[in-house]
């Protein structure tokens, strides 16, 4: 296959229609429209094989799972997605693997109308780099710096499963909670309703990718403010409870990346709506903790004793 067959591939299968799209794939850039009283969010995640994911990982997991991610981005802003580009670094020109990697894209970009408008294709280690770009009222975007002392910290869905869906895929573990958690670790549900729904009323937000003690920390940071959060308190799935001991699975909730779940935070007396509008989402979103002062994220363990997270998310050049 040569590297035309390969985009005309792609763009015979990614193109859905849209009536912001004036001209996708096919020249040097895309044209895109952006409503009026709209700001456009954009962003963009690279996967690289043997550092994002393991290097066995089926195209179809990796084609749903590149978008993912980029789309998870855009719910923690509260953004609704729109469209993407894809640049792709492959070691050969495989058909079979294209088909597989777009089908999988498909999957997840056909749920969220998520048009492909443009791309690289290049020869090398296989990598993956996807860029998002969504639509969110002006002035209504949820950033990382709006915490305030006194407000709940929620999180969505359960934490823990993509630590543990690694440790699955690293030990070659089978059985139905080994394969729900891989599920999880390689088809992440971005949260792009539940996001829509907490514009106007979280305070602030970020997506758990990173761990979440070292993502809360990064929202506490640019909030200029702490936070404290009870183990017992952390979303734990079945398939987990069930997977391993409780004292791994907290640290993996804890600490362990990939969950692409939603960590939020909202004034008490908005509580109770918050939660009513996850539910109309059909998100389930749980406290976790509460913002406080003193800067840094704090842990009450099991035992009641209350200690310092160690913010060991991951780190590229650590
Ligand atoms: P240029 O040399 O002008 O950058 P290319 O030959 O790289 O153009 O790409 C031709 C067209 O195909 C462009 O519109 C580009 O956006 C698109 N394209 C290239 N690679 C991809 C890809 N992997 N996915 C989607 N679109 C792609
Ligand atoms: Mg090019």
């Amino acid at each position: 296959m040569r590297e035309f067959d390969l985009i005309d591939h792609i763009r015979a299968r990614t193109g859905l229609p849209r009536g912001d799209v004036d001209l996708g794939i096919g020249d040097d850039a895309a044209l895109l429209r952006v409503p009026e009283g709209q700001s456009l969010a954009v962003c963009v995640d690279t996967m690289v094989a043997g550092v994002h994911f393991p290097a066995g990982t089926a195209p179809r997991e990796l084609g749903w799972k590149s978008l993912a991610v980029n789309l998870s981005d855009l719910a923690a802003m509260g953004a609704t997605p729109a469209f993407a580009t894809l640049a792709l670094t492959l070691p050969v020109a495989d058909a079979r693997w294209i088909g597989d990697f777009v089908d999988g894209w498909l999957a997840l970009a056909q749920q969220h109308d998520v048009a492909l408008v443009g791309g690289d294709t290049t020869r090398g280690p296989l990598s993956i780099t996807v860029a998002a770009h969504g639509y969110v009222p002006h002035g209504q975007a949820m950033r990382r710096d709006g915490a305030r002392v006194g407000d709940i910290v929620a999180v969505s869905g359960t934490l823990g499963d993509g630590a543990a869906g690694l440790d699955v895929v690293e030990n070659r573990v089978s059985g139905e909670s080994a394969s729900w958690l891989c599920v999880r670790l390689n088809r992440p549900t971005p949260r792009v309703a539940l996001g829509g729904a907490l514009r106007g009323i979280a305070t602030a937000c970020i997506d758990v990718s990173d761990g979440l003690t070292a993502d809360l920390g990064h929202l506490c940071k640019a909030s200029g403010v702490g936070a404290c959060i009870a183990m017992n308190d952390l979303p734990l799935s079945a398939a987990l409870t069930d997977y391993i001991d409780l004292p791994t699975a907290r640290g993996w909730q804890l600490s362990g990346g990939d969950d692409y779940e939603l960590c939020f935070t909202v004034a008490p007396a908005h509580w109770p709506e918050a939660q009513a509008r996850a539910a109309a989402a059909g998100v389930p979103v749980c406290a976790i903790g509460v913002i406080e002062a003193e800067p840094g994220v704090r842990v009450i363990r099991a035992d009641g004793q209350c200690i310092p997270a160690m913010a060991k998310g991951w780190d590229h050049f650590a």
